[in-house]
């Protein structure tokens, strides 16, 4: 991957949503048919010896890479959603972010204690978002548990809430 190129594709968009924060956003990325080739290919190539059995995809710009690399692994893929929008079954948790507070979702019958999980999000800010998704996950007592951003924000330091035993890995890496 040329990370250079990659980091400067990225389109940054001052105060949205709201006043103060310097939005990432993907969709410069993934509109250029090389670079989501490229993206596909490096992030196959981060776990293809991994024995991942589930990519699991955070909503919604984790649903983009997520199952393209599902497809890749030769692993099912699995939705965590907001409230509301999952039909069956499902546990719960409630977390705080770097702007408001959420809840997300995910089937009871999603994963099972035979699974290696990759837990995929777009970026790493507070780390909230993913830690909730973490916690969400070990209910099911996976083999291991992988986590991986394309975006991390390293100034706020969302990487040390997560215990040595998640391996966490992020593609670009930005100051704010
Ligand atoms: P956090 O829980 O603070 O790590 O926030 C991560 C979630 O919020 C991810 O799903 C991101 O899509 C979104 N997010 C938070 N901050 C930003 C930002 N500066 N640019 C783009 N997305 C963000």
């Amino acid at each position: 991957m040329n990370i250079e190129r990659l980091t400067k594709t990225v389109r940054n968009v001052p105060d949205f949503p709201i006043p103060g924060i310097q939005f990432k956003d993907v969709t410069t990325l993934f509109k250029d048919a090389n670079i989501l080739k490229e993206l596909s290919d490096g992030m196959y190539e981060m776990y293809k010896n991994k024995g991942i059995t589930k990519v699991v995809g955070i909503e919604s710009r984790g649903f983009i890479m997520g199952p393209l690399l599902a497809e890749r692994l030769h692993a099912g893929f699995v939705p965590i959603r907001k409230p509301g929008k999952l039909p069956a079954a499902t546990y719960e948790i409630s977390y705080s972010k770097e702007y408001g507070t959420d809840s997300i979702q995910i089937h009871q019958d999603a994963l099972n204690a035979d699974d290696i999980v990759l837990l995929h999000d777009d970026l790493l800010a507070t780390g909230g978002t993913m830690l909730a998704a973490v916690e969400l996950i070990k209910l099911f007592h996976p083999k291991k548990i992988y986590v991986n951003f394309l975006i991390e924000l390293e100034d706020l330091k969302g990487r040390e809430l997560f215990s040595p035993d998640i391996e966490v890995e992020s593609i670009l890496k930005y100051d704010i």
